[in-house]
């Protein structure tokens, strides 16, 4: 049973839950990069292994949301996000797995061989994959496709939040750092000083900030910010924390009720570069350096920029005495051979210029 049901029995009854990953998933030292970066107590939290086939931090947050579409007897899910979405290709993996056809509702995003990848493996996966320019254009399409998809059998698909960071996926995260507790408490590692985590839609950090505070465990979660400030900032931090805080309080009353304030978050700006999905040359250095020392692959949109982040406090802050955790949120599974298996021809025509035209420069760390 997972961490957070063995402690709160109610909420095991009342919310919605599909096991879906493999957890607890690994905790452990990384000697030689935390050497090459200065750091003596350097670890990482292997979410990339949280599938057997497909990992990252997206399942966590699925095992919630995949439950409700579960429990409403939804034939079908439709979740949001950029051409490359990680979060679009883990629903669609897992949706399949239920029996559920997923539709997923795509934006343009720089070019880059995992979008490549993602877009493949989510052909490959029998999702029905729609692209849009712009946010407007995506939700207007997205409230069509629901009815006309609503109509077509009669129940409206599970609409999956952006990043799967509803309240309900946030919980994925509360129960994520019961489980880091738990590998605390076997001295698998000691309490982090900070965690170092990337930010999208925040559900990861928001969830994690949450539950260390619920444990009275002082590790400080060190958010780092990714996509543009309209969308991650200490406000929406809040307000996603309390919205989660309630949902468990709601359910069970001997959830305790936190407060929590500006001075619980920390933000890491400066690490973002132009903008969302455009590499850096920090970034693409920090997957070179991890992928040199530990054999780990990060990429260049989330998980690069973060140990980036986290490098350059080290070298700055004098952090080398400080327990230190990179929370690895980029799924790891190799699934190129499936991916390889599809022609790009065979999506539909406005996805084709992600193959027609060149990546990025910077995306040369494969
Ligand atoms: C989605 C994603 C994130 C962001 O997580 P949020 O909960 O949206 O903040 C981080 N890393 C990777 C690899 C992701 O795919």
């Amino acid at each position: 049973m997972i961490p957070l049901f063995e402690r709160y029995p109610l909420l095991k009854e009342k919310l919605p839950y599909i096991s879906l990953g493999e957890f607890p998933t690994p905790v452990h030292k990384l000697d030689r990069l935390g050497e090459d970066i200065g750091s003596g107590h350097l670890y990482v939290k292997r979410d990339d292994l949280s599938g057997r086939f497909y990992g990252g931090n997206k399942v966590r947050k699925l095992e919630f949301l995949l439950g409700k579409a579960l429990r409403s007897k939804a034939r079908e899910v439709l979740a949001v996000g950029y051409a490359g979405s990680n979060h679009c290709l883990a629903t669609a993996f897992y949706a399949q797995q239920l029996g559920l056809k997923s539709i997923s509702m795509l934006m343009l995003q720089p070019n880059a061989d995992y979008v490549r990848q993602n877009l493949l493996m989510s052909y490959y996966l029998q999702a029905e994959l729609h692209h849009h320019r712009n946010i407007t254009s995506n939700v207007l399409d997205t409230v069509f496709q629901l009815m006309w998809h609503g109509i077509k059998y009669g129940r409206l698909p599970q609409f999956i939040p952006p990043g799967g960071s509803s309240p309900l996926g946030t919980v994925g995260f509360v129960n994520a750092s019961f489980e880091l507790k738990e590998q605390i408490s076997k001295g698998e590692i000691p309490e982090p000083h900070y965690i170092y985590v990337a930010a999208g839609t925040m559900g990861t950090s928001a969830g994690l900030i949450l539950g260390l505070k619920a444990l009275n465990l002082t590790s400080r979660v060190i958010p780092v910010q990714i996509i543009d400030e309209k969308f991650i900032n200490t406000p929406k931090m809040l307000k996603l924390i309390s919205a989660t805080n309630s949902l468990l309080c709601s359910l069970d009353s001997s959830f305790p009720a936190l407060e929590f304030s500006e001075e619980d978050i920390n933000i890491k700006q400066g690490f973002l570069g132009e903008k969302y999905a455009l590499f850096t040359r920090a970034g693409v250095d920090a997957v070179t350096r991890m992928n040199n020392n530990e054999g780990i692959k990060l990429e260049g949109t989330y998980t690069g920029k973060t140990l980036a982040a986290l490098i350059d406090d080290v070298e700055k802050q004098n952090l080398s005495n400080k327990v230190l955790l990179f929370w690895d949120t980029y799924n790891s599974r190799d699934f190129s051979n499936a991916a390889a298996s599809v022609d790009y021809h065979q999506l539909p025509r406005r996805f084709h210029r992600y193959f027609e035209e060149d990546v990025q420069p910077l995306d040369r760390y494969r």
